[in-house]
């Protein structure tokens, strides 16, 4: 189907896959299989301004919004959603200094984060808090000139390979959600390392560690934005990257579909192509309307958010539910038609169905996520 994308949007697009088509598909199975971190091709992105494509001009950005990140988002995920959750982490860790941090501060950071030379991540899952984030432990407390802070942050993307983290620690704990603040912790200050890299069913090109802060002080003016209003600033930076996630999805399921479809051409079986049995081309039918009206509905979601900053929750929620139960289903069903040999390790439809699962997990479970499309209908229908 035809988008009618800009000439600016098709140059993203045509950037995005041809760095996908030379460089993420023939690494992702070395990438999977040894857990390794795509630096070079990262580096290579940045270089060919993709990690700029939100942030605006006066940093060294494009200047575009959600959709310009969708747009570069869907195709890496067509190659490989490892490398797309390395590059997505990276606006996920810019977006709160973008919503909230100060001249200063998006001066120090953004530039770099677009040329590539920093990576960014964002903290704030913790091991009891993941779904309820208001249950998280992390502290901060000013001493000076600085903030203390303390507390081990879980599962965090780009974890040891980010040179910049956006962390949500509580600042007053008495007053519930209204005591969380962020702040730019830096790879090297004094009282934050890693943990050892997580062993995962998937995406296994990114990078997953704990952060701990043991006393780790960092300098006063790290606060983004005003103290107490931390939970304001990730609830905005989710609802602004999910769409991201959700174009993972799309782009996952198309690879997934190219894929499947172009097996079912060649396998023959019964003296014909496996493709001229009605039940395969069923799977396939499905699997491409599936494909299509996430993408419709992505698209427009970043759009809607783009032109309505204010009222982006649930269609946020709405496109990462539908374009990643879609993902699940799809690599699952190439999985089906390609059979034994999708089932084995030689093809990577057995990679794209282990990949798919973390897309319902992430940015806030697909559970969460219904939660928050259901509690949006409610306040709707109130009216
Ligand atoms: C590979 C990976 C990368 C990640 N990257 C990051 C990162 O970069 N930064 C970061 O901060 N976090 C990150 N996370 C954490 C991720 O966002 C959480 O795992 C996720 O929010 C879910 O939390 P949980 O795993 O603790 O599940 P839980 O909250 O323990 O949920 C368990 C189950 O209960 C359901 N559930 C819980 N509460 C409700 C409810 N109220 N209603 C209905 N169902 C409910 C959930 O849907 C789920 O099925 C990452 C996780 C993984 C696995």
């Amino acid at each position: 189907m035809d988008y009618f994308l800009t000439e600016e949007q098709q140059m993203i697009v045509d950037i995005a896959r041809q760095i996908t088509d030379e460089r993420i598909i023939p690494a992702r199975a070395h990438l999977d299989e040894h857990h390794e971190f795509p630096r070079d091709i990262l580096n290579e992105m940045a270089q060919a301004d993709l990690f700029g494509v939100a942030i605006p001009e006066q940093y060294g950005g494009f200047g575009g919004g959600v959709f310009d990140v969708v747009l570069a988002i869907e195709q890496i995920g067509r190659g490989c959603i490892g490398v797309g959750t390395a590059f997505a982490a990276n606006f996920l860790g810019a977006f709160p200094i973008l919503l909230a941090g100060s001249a200063e501060m998006k001066e120090k950071y953004l530039p770099a984060v677009v040329s590539g030379e920093k990576f960014a991540a964002f903290g704030l899952t913790e091991a009891n808090a993941g779904s309820d984030a208001s249950g998280i432990q992390t502290t901060a407390v000013l001493d000076g000139d600085h903030w203390v802070l303390n507390g081990t942050k879980q599962w965090i993307t780009n974890g040891g390979e980010a040179q910049i983290y956006s962390v949500v620690a509580m600042t007053d704990k008495n007053k519930g959600a209204r005591g969380a603040s962020l702040f730019v912790v830096e790879e090297g200050d004094p009282g934050f390392s890693f943990g050892p890299k997580e062993k995962k069913m998937g995406i296994r090109a990114s990078s997953t560690t704990e952060l701990i802060f043991k006393d780790c002080r960092i300098p006063k003016d790290r606060l983004i934005g005003r103290q107490g209003t931390g939970f304001i600033t990730v609830m905005k930076t989710l609802d602004l990257s999910r769409p991201g996630i959700a174009s993972l999805g799309i782009g996952l399921a198309q690879g997934a579909l190219d894929m499947a479809a172009t097996y079912a051409k060649q396998r023959n079986q019964f003296g014909k192509p496996i493709i001229s049995f009605q039940a395969v081309q069923h799977m396939l039918a499905d699997m491409a309307i599936g494909v299509e009206a996430s993408r419709a509905l992505v698209y427009q979601a970043a759009k809607h958010i783009d032109a309505h900053p204010k009222d982006m929750s649930k269609v946020s929620s709405m496109s990462k539910i539908f374009a990643t139960d879609t993902a699940m289903k799809v690599t699952t069903d190439a999985v089906q038609v390609m059979a034994g040999y999708g089932y084995m390790c030689e093809y990577p439809a057995e990679k794209m169905m282990r990949d798919a699962k973390i897309l319902q997990i992430y940015e806030g479970t697909n559970q969460i996520q219904r939660n928050v499309v259901g509690q949006e209908l409610n306040k709707e229908y109130a009216k």
